[in-house]
């Protein structure tokens, strides 16, 4: 099963994507997750990619292509993967499409006023990327409570230490929303014309939104 998380940065998909992945037994694969570790282990690609990340821009699409397109040819994607953050433009989109094949896009959701208090609160594990939330949302219908780690500050899945992203300042949220309705949403038309895609509308935390999005894509898939 291969499939594309789509939603403006915040939305959740990146939780969603690693809940769901481990719950089909496939791999989430985040470009954003592999260029911020490339950049901690300051790797030749690390460097590149940092150059671009600390301004909230893309990094060149030849660069970002060649890394997915090796990442995708590994063991562990033969059943399928779910990307996440990716693609981000035109370009990518069509050397997806003739690397692989996409089963569904699944497209997240949410108002941007949540979206840019969520992200302003999110954490992440330095080195796994597991993501955390320290915000506490119950407004129009949407519940969103903290997701903490058991033991402040560290993370559950790893060990490692819980930490704000650099690239989590309100300048580069508000930048980063700016261009996913700019780059992305075209990518978004093209899919809809395909009818590849399912919207799921943010609601509630991981727990409520994990089996409504498993739902949404044994039902999509069945179609
Ligand atoms: P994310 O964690 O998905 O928000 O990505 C963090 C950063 O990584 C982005 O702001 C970009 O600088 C870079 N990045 C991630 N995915 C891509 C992509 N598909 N194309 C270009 N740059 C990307």
């Amino acid at each position: 099963m291969r499939l594309v998380f789509f939603g403006p940065p915040g939305c959740g998909k990146g939780t969603y994507a690693s809940r769901v992945g481990a719950r089909l037994g496939i791999p989430q694969i985040s470009t954003g997750d592999m260029f911020r570790s490339e950049a901690a282990a300051n790797t030749e690609l690390g460097k590149l990619a940092q150059l671009y990340m600390k301004d909230g821009k893309l990094v060149p699409d030849d660069v970002t292509i060649s890394m997915l397109r090796e990442r995708i040819q590994k063991d562990d994607c033969k059943k399928g993967f779910i990307l996440d953050g990716f693609p981000r433009t035109i370009a990518q989109m069509h050397v997806l499409e003739r690397i692989t094949h996409i089963d569904l896009v699944i497209n997240f959701s949410l108002d941007e006023e949540i979206i840019m208090e969520k992200a302003l609160a999110r954490r992440c594990c330095e080195k796994c990327g597991d993501i955390y939330n320290v915000a506490d949302i119950n407004r129009n219908g949407i519940h969103m409570p903290p997701l903490l780690p058991k033991k402040e500050g560290i993370c559950d899945k790893c060990g490692s230490r819980v930490i704000q992203r650099k690239d989590d300042t309100y300048e580069i949220i508000k930048g980063r929303q700016d261009l996913y309705w700019k780059q992305s949403e075209p990518l978004l038309a093209y899919y809809k014309k395909k009818e590849m895609v399912k919207d799921v509308p943010v609601i509630g935390p991981p727990d409520v939104m994990v089996p409504m999005i498993i739902d949404v894509i044994n039902k999509g898939i069945k179609e």
